[in-house]
């Protein structure tokens, strides 16, 4: 058997059946993982590969939640899995399905706090907007996510668990949904609450759960993942995650930049843009996508656009254009249609494709930027209460 590390995390986890009785959530777990709790709990070494396999495909090709309905499984090894482990996914707290179909879910697991998520309906595919922290340790000043201070990094079973709660709502299951159609959701988006890159690792293994043709079977190049510029973390997204990039841009200059995006104080355009050249991988084929929200009188003249052209020239990429979308207490205003439209009528001259985002889902506060939840970290004594 391969040596893996995970014998840290295999502790961990027998650790917490034996000393706090509690069942391990299997969701989340890589096969490796999993392969190994087997093995330690005596199954023997023939069969773990096998055994390990038929549970990923009950779970995440038929979306099973109940490891009694896996019936091509023996009952001893049924048994097993009751004792051994348990399969929640986050439940869904409120659900809001906007005018135009995007639904925007409250979710809630056992442990602290809530997320939100969102579905967006497409006529050629369905996106999953997902949350990877509960609030977010930036503040970048036009965003509603940014005035919630940061609760949590969610957990990888919570991050798969978005998912596979909104394949159930939409009876998304076995390759296709209830219409009987081809499958829902086809696209995954790391756009919704928190900063991604300062959850790396659990991000990382979500999504290589999402993309293995064995879990969700989401294709690397449907999976996009958006940071506001952890510098340190951005190579890593190609190389150990192989998802596409998106770049939360936003201002041509330091100083419109910093107010926006703070982390530009940390890390700023010049460093950030001299990384993205360096981006591994990077081709035409797979370009990197920069987002732009549009805010009245402060990013938007044709100044900035020219700016913009010469700060990513020679970066195989693409600009999303994204109106501002307001939240209560905002204080920015979006930029007239006609001013988006110079301004992207100026980045396709140049060469680049820049689509105008039509807001989703605004009228329930599902659009990009629009997503927070009432939790907020408990002091110390009240965590352990809660948990
Ligand atoms: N933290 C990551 C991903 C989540 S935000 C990031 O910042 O990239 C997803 C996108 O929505 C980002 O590009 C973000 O800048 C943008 N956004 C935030 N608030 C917005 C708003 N009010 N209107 C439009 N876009 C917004
Ligand atoms: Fe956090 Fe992204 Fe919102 Fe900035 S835009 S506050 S990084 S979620």
């Amino acid at each position: 058997m391969e040596k893996i590390n995970t014998f840290d995390i295999m502790d961990d986890l027998q650790n917490d059946t034996l000393n706090k009785k509690q069942k391990i959530n299997i969701l989340g777990l890589s096969q490796k993982a999993i392969s190994q709790y087997f093995q330690k709990k005596g199954i023997k070494e023939k069969n773990v590969n096998m055994r390990v396999k038929q549970v990923w495909s009950w779970i995440y090709s038929h979306g099973k939640i109940s490891f009694d309905d896996m019936t091509n499984l023996s009952k001893d090894f049924r048994f097993f899995l009751n004792e051994n482990f348990n399969l929640e996914r986050p439940i869904i707290v409120k659900k809001q399905v906007s005018l135009d179909g995007t639904r925007k879910y409250l979710f809630k697991t056992n442990k602290i706090g809530e997320f939100e998520t969102v579905f967006i309906p497409e006529e050629d595919r369905g996106t999953v907007c997902l949350s990877s922290q509960i609030g977010c340790t930036l503040n970048c000043s036009f965003c509603h996510t940014g005035t919630q201070s940061l609760v949590r990094n969610l957990e990888t079973f919570e991050i798969v668990g978005q998912v596979l709660a909104i394949k159930d709502d939409l009876m998304d299951w076995d390759g296709k949904n209830k219409h009987n159609t081809k499958r829902t959701i086809s696209n995954i988006v790391m756009m919704g609450m928190g900063e991604p890159l300062y959850n790396f690792d659990n991000v990382k293994d979500g999504i290589d759960i999402i993309m293995n043709n064995e879990g969700l079977a989401i294709s690397r190049r449907r999976i996009t993942l958006s940071t506001s510029g952890v510098l340190p973390n951005i190579h890593r997204v190609a190389l150990e995650i192989g998802c596409l990039l998106a770049i939360s841009l936003h201002g041509t200059t330091d100083s419109v930049r910093d107010l926006l995006v703070p982390i530009n104080k940390k890390w700023n355009i010049a460093e950030l843009m001299l990384s993205l050249k360096k981006y591994p991988k990077l081709s035409n084929s797979e370009r990197i996508t920069f987002e732009y929200v549009m805010l009245s009188g402060v990013n938007d003249s044709l100044e900035d656009a020219k700016r913009l052209v010469k700060l990513i020239q020679g970066i195989p990429s693409k600009v999303n254009l994204i109106p501002f979308n307001p939240w209560p207490g905002s204080n920015y205003g979006p930029s007239n249609p006609e001013i988006i439209e110079k301004f992207a009528a100026y980045l396709r001259k140049a060469g680049y494709s820049s689509p105008v985002r039509k807001p989703r889902g605004d009228d329930i506060l599902a659009a990009c930027g629009q997503l927070k939840s009432d939790s907020v970290k408990p002091k110390k004594a009240n965590a352990l209460l809660q948990i």
